[in-house]
């Protein structure tokens, strides 16, 4: 307004503020109508009384039906904000967190972080006046830990509780404790799957609602036999859909960022290879850790400026889009089967990650996916004959996960029996002594199980697995926390380098300039200083505005050319870049003294084995490695440094179970640190 009263302005500028201010209208008016004809719309009045008359409330309601864009929004209108109360809704995945939150924002017409906002771990965008706030469930359980009756909710809604991850579990176990003292907090509990029972049983008799969806038909197709590569038989699909079928998005659940981005090269070598006509065809991830910029790709009609009518999309994604986020579009759905799940073996201490067939429910689940907006065509790659061997629903994450973590939560929270918890469902009795034992050894409990000081009190303040906790409270005593911090951050992101079947040479070739004879967690940090390089280092330019855009826009061009040629996956990289800012801030803020130690890896490398001996393997005379703890033998990764090379002692972060059992991120320690340092878990005998 100030630009047209002093009469400078341009017709031109009247014309295009007009045609914003017209599209604006339009988007607005579309959004309008999409959220009145979502099947939860026409019960509105009948929620907002449920929520009203009980402090318990079970949703059930197909995927897509609105729960979680809309149910928020009724109850800020009823007026459960008042006071400067909040709603909070909690999802199992940050990508969740952060695409509803951004739709909603754009429903109400705000600037996301004001009205409504997300917060997960590392990425907070909320502020004083955010009402409607979308988070992962852990990180509302580390609230709890600063405001134990959380106290600035008015109402929680757990939302997605049929995938029972631990972090809902604990949380309904917290909720169930803060409602018997504080009756105001309301507790909504809204699931996909139609067994409210669990829920409804755990809370007491708990009224359940049931929301009707809309859903198409959607054809199952099985394969005749089973696949030996499901990952080729998705491509081969993908194709044979692409070239027969002619519209339609395409829906891929692969396993992970890996195998997503494997598949992504894939199709577009395959792409290539066919007529310029027929190449009509884009690929869209969707996993986790996708910087949110890109996360929001699925929702776009036009990636890269192509049309959707134009071009068939193909969203490769993991179980995110199971019932998480609903991608509009979608009429063919490539299902191969299979999930990433994590696995515990109490009896060894032992959390892996490993691949496992879906669930029933997972697999209906996913089918549904493709009868969205029309009918649809599932494609299972299995035989019918092995659908009706699947287990019929997913065993809940608590019981298939090493529980240290949970446990130093709920010890902060001041929950200090464990075994008499009252948890939704119960992990073994074995389960939870072997992660008191893993605390224990750790430092961070006292003998009679309480949470030590500092250590155990500063283990549980920060974001990350214990035993990366530990690590970085030793470092700062081993004057290499600048050091820790880096591997960390690395460790918390998914594989930084990328080897593709048909340039494996080429890839290991380029991945050796970055390489440590010691190892690959000084390989990850050499990794991460020559990428902080490339995108920091300015010393050449005068710092004004207009350098600055121009430094920012070249380096990323160098960054993007420097991963591409070395096999680097930018992504990666990025991300750990947010996650080093982010504890960098937490450790700071503890108090702790970051330093570093210079050339002096000797030290850094006994700050590993001091952090993570409870991981450290050792060679056999037959040329395997046998691991400390678990007594199990296992053999270094093909992808690490040290992979054929002939170190006597290793510590390791990870293992990986496929034919053989490997060992991930592996550093050459001396045999003789192990009893210096951790003397309470290597006696001299041993
Ligand atoms: P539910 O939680 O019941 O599965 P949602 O509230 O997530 O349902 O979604 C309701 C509708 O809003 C869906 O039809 C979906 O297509 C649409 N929607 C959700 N998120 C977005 C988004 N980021 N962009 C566009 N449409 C969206
Ligand atoms: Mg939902």
């Amino acid at each position: 307004p100030s630009m047209a009263q002093n009469g400078r302005v341009t017709t031109d500028f009247k014309q295009s503020n007009q045609a914003h201010n017209s599209n604006a209208f339009a988007r607005r008016e579309e959004i309008r109508q999409q959220r009145e004809s979502l099947p939860i719309a026409s019960v509105k009045e009948r929620l907002i009384e449920e929520v009203k008359k009980h402090d318990v409330l079970i949703i059930v309601g197909e995927t897509g039906s609105g729960k979680t864009t809309q149910i928020p929004q009724f109850l800020f209108s009823a007026g459960f904000c008042r006071e400067g109360k909040s709603v909070g809704i909690t999802q199992p995945r940050r990508v969740a967190a952060v695409t509803v939150a951004k739709r909603v924002a754009e429903e109400c017409g705000v600037e996301l972080g004001q009205k409504v906002g997300y917060s997960i771990r590392f990425d907070d965008r909320t502020s004083g006046v955010t009402r409607i706030k979308y988070m992962t469930d852990g990180l509302l359980l580390r609230e709890a830990l600063l405001d134990p009756y959380l106290s600035r909710y008015s109402v929680v809604i757990v939302d997605e509780a049929h995938e029972r991850t631990v972090h809902t579990d604990v949380l309904l176990g917290l909720l169930k404790n803060v409602q018997k003292k504080f009756p105001p907090l309301k507790l909504i509990i809204m699931s996909a799957s139609l067994d409210a029972r669990v829920f409804s049983e755990y809370f007491g008799g708990a009224r359940a609602v049931h929301i009707q969806g809309r859903q198409h038909p959607v054809d199952i197709l099985y394969t005749l036999y089973p696949e030996k590569d499901y990952v080729d038989a998705a491509l081969v699909t993908i194709f044979q859909i692409h070239l027969e079928e002619r519209h339609g998005d395409i829906l891929v659940f692969l396993t992970g960022q890996e195998e997503i981005e494997a598949v992504e090269r894939l199709v577009q070598e395959r792409l290539r290879q066919l007529p310029e006509s027929n190449r009509k065809l884009v690929t869209v991830p969707i996993f986790s850790s996708l910087p949110s910029e890109q996360q929001m790709r699925v929702f776009m009609p036009a990636p890269d400026g192509h049309h959707v009518d134009s071009h068939i999309q193909v969203v490769l994604a993991t179980n995110i889009a199971e019932t998480s986020v609903t991608i509009p579009g979608i009429k063919f759905v490539i299902d191969p089967g299979f999930v990433k799940a994590r696995s515990y073996d109490p009896a060894k201490g032992m959390e892996s990650l490993i691949i496992i067939p879906t669930s029933k429910a997972q697999a209906l689940q996913r089918s549904g996916r493709a009868g969205r907006e029309g009918p649809g065509k599932c494609f299972r790659l299995y035989p019918e004959s092995e659908f009706e061997k699947l287990e019929d629903s997913t065993k809940p994450e608590i019981k298939r996960c090493n529980l240290a973590n949970v446990i130093l939560q709920l010890k902060a929270l001041g929950v200090d029996d464990i075994f008499g918890f009252d948890f939704i469902e119960k992990p073994s009795r074995a389960a939870i002594v072997k992660s008191l034992e893993h605390l224990f050894l750790l430092g961070a409990l006292t003998d009679d199980c309480k949470l030590s000081d500092p250590v155990g009190h500063q283990m549980a303040r920060l974001p990350l697995d214990p035993i990366y906790s530990k690590a970085l409270i030793l470092a700062s005593q081993f004057n290499c926390l600048e050091e820790m911090l880096i591997t960390v951050a690395m460790l918390s992101v998914d594989s930084v380098f990328y080897a593709p079947r048909e340039k494996l040479d080429e890839s290991r070739t380029a991945a050796k300039c970055f390489a440590s004879p010691d190892g690959d967690h000084i390989t990850l940090i050499n990794v991460y200083r020559a990428a902080e390089d490339l995108l920091e280092k300015r010393k050449w330019v005068p710092h004004t505005e207009r350098n600055e855009k121009i430094f920012k826009a070249k380096s990323e061009k160098i960054f993007k050319r420097w991963c591409k040629e070395n096999f680097i996956n930018g992504r990666s990289v990025r991300h750990a870049r947010d996650i080093h800012s982010q504890i960098r801030g937490h450790v700071e803020q503890m108090g702790l003294r970051i330093t570093s130690c210079g050339d002096d890896m000797l030290q850094f490398r006994r700050c590993l084995a001091a952090s993570f001996f409870i991981n450290a393997a050792l060679k056999q005379p037959e040329g395997n490695y046998r691991a400390f703890g678990t007594g199990q033998v296992v053999q270094i990764h093909p992808s690490s440094v040290l992979f054929q090379s002939k170190v006597e002692c290793v510590v390791f972060n990870e293992m990986v179970q496929t034919t053989n059992k490997y060992i991930r991120n592996v550093t050459r320690i001396e045999y003789m640190w192990l009893t210096e340092l951790a003397p309470h878990y290597y006696t001299m005998q041993s």
